[in-house]
């Protein structure tokens, strides 16, 4: 994991230095013009023994030279899968972005391609699409495909605005010199797991999981907005805060009829052994990571607010300067619930890598 401090200087005297930071992104391992990471070690064993014969007018000597070259050819190890038959995170280095649109986690170079975890999360071996190394943020826009997420009382399916939303902040965090990668950038079903994977994969600063709420018609008259931090993570629990306290300085003074329960803040929460419930928080824990729920789509007001263009880029603008704040101060943010209600154990049910088809990746 990069040192928070140090990677911001880094990337601020980058950023002063050629105005953006460059990402190293290669065309396919084949062209060999790009060093596209890490190749399988490979030492080969095959014993060869050669025989020269010198013959020279007094006395004829044979001599026999015995050269062995040692070739061990690493068999590949298949992607590992724990007793639910979910692939184990923390396998691959780097992603794929296939021609067709989607993200995957690079297993290993494979022959002039990569061997890769598909989005149902399994193997797959490509040899077209563009390699990334790391990034500096990973936004996760909840839901999508046959996972429309809530959906607002007018229609709107929050995997749609989730996606309109992370562009935004993509495109804020780029303005900032930042280099972003979206789990999915269209509308498309992609299992938590591999969602997890693609953010360790990347080796962020952060991953910022990007949703709108559902689940309670409390009128409040201030926000609902809930941001969820890992339990065990410091940075998590402060990227929460700061998310949380300028989320709330925009939608604030919108004034209107909120949905809320009474804990909405900032907080963790406990799945029954006392680990992160939500699997993006869980499943990546070695990279700081945040669920984001801005506001409560499933409210008709605040359905027809989010659906706004200037609304979205007020979300935009509050995440580019949570980060803003979280890279360059020690300030601890705010909205931390002391008490959270107890919100269940029962499984969400959402993106899961059963009854998933895998899309065509080249
Ligand atoms: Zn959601």
């Amino acid at each position: 994991m990069r040192p928070l401090h140090a990677l911001f200087l880094t990337s601020a005297l980058l950023v002063s230095a050629c105005g953006t930071r460059s990402v190293e992104v290669a065309e396919g391992a084949s062209d060999g013009a790009v060093d596209v990471g890490a190749t399988p070690s490979s030492t080969s064993t095959s014993t060869s023994t050669s025989t020269t014969t010198t013959t020279s007018t007094t006395t004829t000597s044979t001599t026999t030279t015995t050269s062995t070259t040692t070739t061990t050819t690493t068999v590949p190890l298949p992607l590992a899968f724990d007793d639910e038959g979910v692939p184990v995170n923390g396998q691959t280095d780097g992603v794929v972005l296939t021609t067709t649109g989607w993200v995957v986690p690079v297993l290993e170079p494979q022959g002039d391609g990569w061997r890769v975890w598909t989005p149902c999360g399994r193997e797959a071996v490509i040899s077209t699409g563009t390699f990334l190394g790391e990034v500096d943020f990973v936004l996760d826009p909840g839901h999508g495909g046959s996972e429309p997420g809530a959906v607002g009382p007018n229609g709107t399916r929050e995997s749609d605005l989730n996606l309109q939303v992370a562009r935004r902040v993509r495109d804020a965090l780029e303005g900032d010199g930042f280099t972003v990668l979206l789990t999915r950038d269209s509308d498309m079903r992609v299992p938590i797991v591999t969602r997890a994977e693609i953010a360790l994969a990347l080796d962020p600063i952060a991953n910022i999981s990007i949703h709108h709420n559902a689940g309670t018609d409390a009128i409040s008259s201030e926000p609902g907005t809930e941001m969820f931090f890992q339990l065990a993570s410091a940075d998590s629990k402060r990227l929460a805060g700061l998310l949380y306290e300028e989320t709330r300085a925009f939608l604030d003074p919108l004034g209107t009829r909120w949905y809320a329960l009474d804990d909405a803040g900032a907080m963790g929460r406990e799945n029954r052994e006392g680990g992160d419930y939500y699997g993006v928080l869980r499943r990546p824990a070695a990279v700081t990571s945040v669920l984001a729920e801005f506001a409560y789509l499933t409210n008709p007001v605040e359905e027809e607010l989010l659906n706004r263009a200037d609304v979205q880029d007020g979300l935009a603008e509050a995440v580019r300067a949570s980060v803003q704040r979280f890279l360059e101060t020690d300030d601890p943010g705010s909205g931390f619930t002391v008490d959270p209600i107890f919100r269940g154990y029962g499984p969400s049910g959402a993106g899961r890598t059963t009854n998933c088809t895998d899309p065509a990746l080249e």
